[in-house]
């Protein structure tokens, strides 16, 4: 049985310049806005998941910075 029918966002670092990508859980790839390379989301290592795009995005706000 299927009991999500909302989208899911997860948030990871790209595999080639470690810029933080936030992703659609359904999609298969995503490509980085900072250098192109285009991550495969079955590969990369998710930091974090949200179930809304703002949820997701101020997510990735917060993790910026932590690391900077
Ligand atoms: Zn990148």
């Amino acid at each position: 049985m299927k009991a999500s029918s909302r989208k899911r966002y997860g948030i990871f670092r790209c595999r080639k310049c470690g810029g933080f990508n936030l992703a659609q859980l359904n999609f298969k790839t995503k490509t980085c806005p900072y250098c192109g390379a285009r991550n495969s989301l079955s590969k990369v290592k998710f930091l974090a998941y949200a179930s809304t795009w703002r949820a997701a995005s101020e997510a990735v706000r917060r993790l910026k910075r932590l690391n900077k």
